[in-house]
């Protein structure tokens, strides 16, 4: 069998999700190395897709997949690794956030980036995320 690697992404609540297929799942519970996945759709749509992972090392392998009773969302999942590439570049550099926002945009689908966020919105995300990081930052706010 093939070794499907799913991706993760963090959004801004904390919440882990995963990339299986097109599809965005929320982690539901994980056992030792055993990670369940229900869909984000779950609630709003009724939908009892869900997804089985292990994780091996840093990366999810594919174990278990069961159907939606929906089309997949490529733009949803497009927006939010996107979001998450930004977040990631901005930990890292102090580059022109305009830069940061151009670079990923260009790399999108054109499709999927009609639904980013507007670039106030990302510059704020952007900011956050280096305030976060400063050194002089005082440990006790986590969030
Ligand atoms: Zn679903």
């Amino acid at each position: 069998m093939n070794r499907e690697v799913c991706e993760t992404v963090n959004t801004t609540h904390n919440k882990q999700k995963i990339v299986v297929r097109g599809y965005l799942l929320v982690k539901d519970k994980n056992r030792d190395e055993s990670f369940y996945w229900c869909c984000e759709q779950r609630d709003s749509r009724n939908c009892k897709g869900r997804a089985v992972t292990t994780l091996e090392g840093q990366i999810h392998i594919l174990k278990k997949f069961s159907e939606h009773n929906h089309a997949p969302e490529a733009s949803r999942v497009d927006v939010i690794q996107a979001l998450n590439n930004i977040k990631e570049l901005a930990s890292q550099t102090h580059e022109k956030l305009s830069q940061i926002i151009h670079d990923t945009a260009i790399e999108m689908p054109e499709d999927s980036f009609y639904y980013m966020p507007n670039s106030q919105a990302l510059r704020k995300q952007i900011l956050h995320i280096w305030l976060r990081n400063l050194p002089s930052q005082p440990q006790n706010y986590k969030k």
